[in-house]
């Protein structure tokens, strides 16, 4: 995992699902991006237009403030409406997503749950998916859900709930993520409201009691495509078809693997 893109539907999503590990990512020199898609808060006023051009702006300051603080490489912003994207062809959100995947050429992105309340949330996941479609040009190896306090756990649907298989240990950075929530101005909530600090704070410890470690966040593996390179990585040569012939003899993956 060297270059990471998030991929969200909102201002602050991509703290509330993913800002510990993003930190942790960063610091450990991998180069994170985050991707927004629709503009956030045009669906707190009657019309979209009714929501003054400068509230927009002010989000975008907020979350270039949080991304410093969560150690994003670069943050990038679509104008798709807030809360409204039902109302928008699935093509045209698969076709902007494409545009970044081509620009950035990320090996693993991290997006929202398929579950979720939110239905914008639920339309950038299907517009990622599509995105990433593996017809052998596209470089995403792994895709990873993530949670979205005060949407996620608010679809009470018992076959779309979110179960996490993969855990990031974001205990030295749970601070820098309640900070960067901080950040936004116009979304942070007091407890016992999902997306407050404390709240926030409770999820990580939640998780993390789920995984043996103080605080974590977690996931859900979508898609990982293992490569040859990748597979030597996790299992050194000889350790798999039990060492009976060198990878540069098996001829094809499968013969590796079924040996
Ligand atoms: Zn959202």
């Amino acid at each position: 995992m060297r270059n990471v893109l998030i991929v969200a539907a909102h201002p602050d999503d991509e703290i509330l699902g993913v800002g510990g590990t993003v930190r942790v990512l960063a610091d450990a020199g991998v180069v994170v991006r985050a991707l927004i898609l629709a503009e956030g808060q045009t669906s707190r006023t009657e019309k979209r237009e009714d929501t003054p051009p400068d509230v927009i702006i002010r989000l975008r300051e907020n979350a270039a403030v949080a991304a410093e603080i969560m150690g994003f490489a670069s943050i990038d912003f679509c104008d798709f409406p807030d809360n409204r994207m039902d109302g928008v062809d699935l093509l045209d959100i698969i076709k902007a997503v494409s545009q970044y995947i081509e620009k950035y050429s990320p090996d693993t992105i991290f997006t929202h749950h398929h579950g979720d309340l939110n239905i914008d949330h639920r339309r950038v996941c299907e517009a990622v998916l599509t995105a990433c479609r593996p017809a052998g040009k596209d470089t995403v190896r792994r895709i990873y859900a993530f949670e979205t306090p005060s949407s996620t756990e608010w679809n009470y649907t018992y076959e779309n709930s979110f179960r996490p298989n993969v855990y990031v240990d974001i205990s030295e950075v749970i601070d820098a993520k309640t900070r960067g929530m901080e950040c936004y101005e116009s979304e942070r909530t007091e407890f016992p409201h999902p997306r407050s600090g404390e709240a926030l704070r409770a999820l990580a410890q939640y998780r993390g009691s789920n995984s043996g470690m103080e605080y974590a966040e977690g996931f859900m593996l979508l898609r990982e495509i293992l490569e040859i390179e990748r597979l030597r990585d996790l299992y050194p040569m000889g350790r798999i078809g039990g060492g009976i012939k060198p990878w540069a003899d098996t001829g094809s993956h499968c013969r590796v693997l079924a040996a």
